[in-house]
């Protein structure tokens, strides 16, 4: 999904922990993609968070048109009920989402996939489009340790000379990468973070 909005919530607290803007995946999982992965450098800091997701505390909501207000969305919706007014909702939603996601929203909107589009009730519709406003996905925990991609944690940088990467607290030793207490989003900063103190570590 592209240009999509996440937000993830702690439902015990009744707070927003993270919210994001861009892509994401539905995977055999779950979810992924960069919107979730940066959310998870996030999420893996946050208190108590492996009781929370044990116990259905943490949650996803995913805005499929995040450019939209519910009105503007309804409105939206309405102009493609009225281009395929004659068709069965299972076929009328091909315009607004990606094909795979149809048949998901249509069972979840709980309208008939069979009913003419004609026949739908305002009731039905506004469901609809809480539902791509306000996609629910409760989240139970991280991917395992052999799939991640960055490590957070290490040796503290207050331990490291900046200007040579050498160990403030034995001799000789150099540090540069993953090893470091660094981490950042995906995009290339995990690599440009390997390169430099990796250089700056080797010329030392
Ligand atoms: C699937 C995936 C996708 C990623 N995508 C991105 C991305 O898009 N953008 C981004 O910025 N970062 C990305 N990263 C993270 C990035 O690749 C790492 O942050 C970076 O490679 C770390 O470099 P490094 O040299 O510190 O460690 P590594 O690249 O892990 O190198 C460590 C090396 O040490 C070797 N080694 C381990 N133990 C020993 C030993 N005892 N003796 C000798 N050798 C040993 C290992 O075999 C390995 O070659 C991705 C990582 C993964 C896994």
């Amino acid at each position: 999904m592209k240009n999509v909005k996440i937000s993830i919530k702690d439902l015990e607290k009744n707070k927003e922990i993270y919210s994001d803007f861009g892509e994401m995946l539905f995977t055999h999982f779950g979810v992924s993609g960069p919107t979730i992965l940066s959310s998870s450098a996030h999420l893996i800091r946050y208190k108590e968070i492996a009781r929370k997701l044990d116990e259905n505390k943490i949650k996803l909501v995913i805005d499929f048109k995040p450019a939209l207000s519910l009105e503007e969305l309804d409105k939206r919706v309405l102009r493609d009920f009225e281009e395929f007014k004659n068709k069965d909702f299972r076929n009328s939603l091909e315009k607004l989402l990606p094909q795979k996601l149809i048949p998901v929203i249509v069972d979840l909107s709980e309208i008939n996939p069979y009913k003419k589009v004609n026949e739908i009730s305002k009731e039905e519709r506004k469901r609809l489009v809480e539902l791509l406003k306000n996609f629910e996905v409760i989240l139970k925990g991280f991917r395992p340790i052999e799939e991640a991609i960055i490590t957070a944690g290490g040796v503290s940088i207050k331990e490291i000379n900046p200007k040579t990467m050498e160990s403030k607290r034995i001799k000789g030793l150099y540090f540069a990468g993953e090893i470091i207490d660094v981490d950042a989003y995906t995009g290339g900063f995990n690599l440009q973070i390997a390169y430099s103190t990796g250089f700056v570590a080797g010329n030392s």
